[in-house]
């Protein structure tokens, strides 16, 4: 392997613990950051992501805000949820885990959470200031991918970014998380022709695709960054990314792994948004 590994475990305890320093120096003002998270139903995965929350919070002691709700929940109760924690001044921000069951509109909920605690970056405001350049909280997952290049002190202006996928919380956001770094940017998905050939002139693959494997490592250009955010669950337990890793990282000068890469640095994320959150309540 060529490649230097972009560790984004470590990155995410360094983080974390100058969150904590972070968070110290707010409770000296008087001011404890909180989280409200909220959970509708009891879909399995979503479970354990709220937990991680929830203990990562206490980690670098955020409150945290815990709202675990039956499925049969209405949208006119969660939106009364809502607007009682948009009223609430412990909480900073505001985390609705997502999916909500069928019957709750999810844009009528993510709109009805007030923009300035919207840690998670979804509201149409946020996505909104993202899309003009204007200052926001920025959605976790593309603000973690950020962090990683800005770890390696990698500088994206005039550079070809390759981002493979075109959804809202990923693929979407961190084009636009690129393109103000001056970047020139494509975004690939599902009905582009010939990927290989826009992955082979990228200077930066970003894959959030959700494919095993699918982006060969043969298409990737010498010396070219790969973040890797797919993450992929085999038969046999293991998780595997979107990037056929091995090869990639032949030709990479930097890439991230799956597990270990992208995925600890988002809760990272939404710590630090909470976080900024609450510096803004103390100015
Ligand atoms: P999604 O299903 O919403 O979007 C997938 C995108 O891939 C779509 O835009 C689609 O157009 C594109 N796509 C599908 N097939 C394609 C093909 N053959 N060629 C090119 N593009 C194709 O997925 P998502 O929510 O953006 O997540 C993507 C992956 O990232 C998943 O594996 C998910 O688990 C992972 N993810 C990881 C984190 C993290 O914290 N690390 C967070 C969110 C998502």
């Amino acid at each position: 392997m060529a490649a230097t590994l972009i560790d984004g475990k470590a990155l995410a305890a360094s983080m974390r613990e100058q969150l904590a320093a972070s968070v110290a120096e707010l409770k000296r003002e008087s001011v404890v950051p909180g989280l409200a998270v909220v959970l509708v139903g009891d879909d399995p995965a979503s479970r354990v992501y709220v937990s991680m929350k929830e203990k990562a919070c206490a980690k670098v002691g955020i409150f945290s805000d815990e709202h675990r709700l039956p499925a049969e929940t209405t949208q006119e109760e969660l939106l009364a949820l809502v607007d009682k924690l948009n009223a609430d001044p412990r909480i900073d921000g505001i985390l609705v885990q997502l999916p909500l069951p069928a019957h709750i509109d999810e844009d009528a909920v993510l709109t009805a959470i007030a923009p300035e605690k919207d840690v998670d970056g979804f509201h149409p405001v946020s996505v909104g200031r993202l899309v003009t350049g204007n200052p926001t909280f920025k959605s976790c997952t593309p603000y973690g991918v950020m962090k990683m290049l800005e770890s390696i002190q990698y500088d994206l202006n005039g550079k070809e970014v390759v981002v493979i996928g075109r959804s809202n919380i990923v693929g979407k956001p961190v084009a636009l998380m690129c393109l103000a770094e001056n970047a020139t940017v494509t975004i690939c998905h599902s009905r582009t022709c010939d990927l290989a050939a826009h992955v082979r002139r990228a200077d930066v693959v970003i894959a959030a695709v959700g494919r095993t494997e699918m982006i060969r490592g043969e298409w990737i250009k010498d010396g070219a960054v790969v973040i890797d955010v797919g993450i992929n669950r085999q038969e046999d337990g293991r998780l595997l990314g979107d990037v056929e890793f091995e090869a990639a990282a032949a030709r990479a000068s930097y890439i991230t792994p799956v597990p270990g890469g992208v995925g600890p640095m988002t809760i990272t994320m939404l710590l630090e948004n909470t976080v900024q959150s609450a510096r803004q309540r103390v100015r």
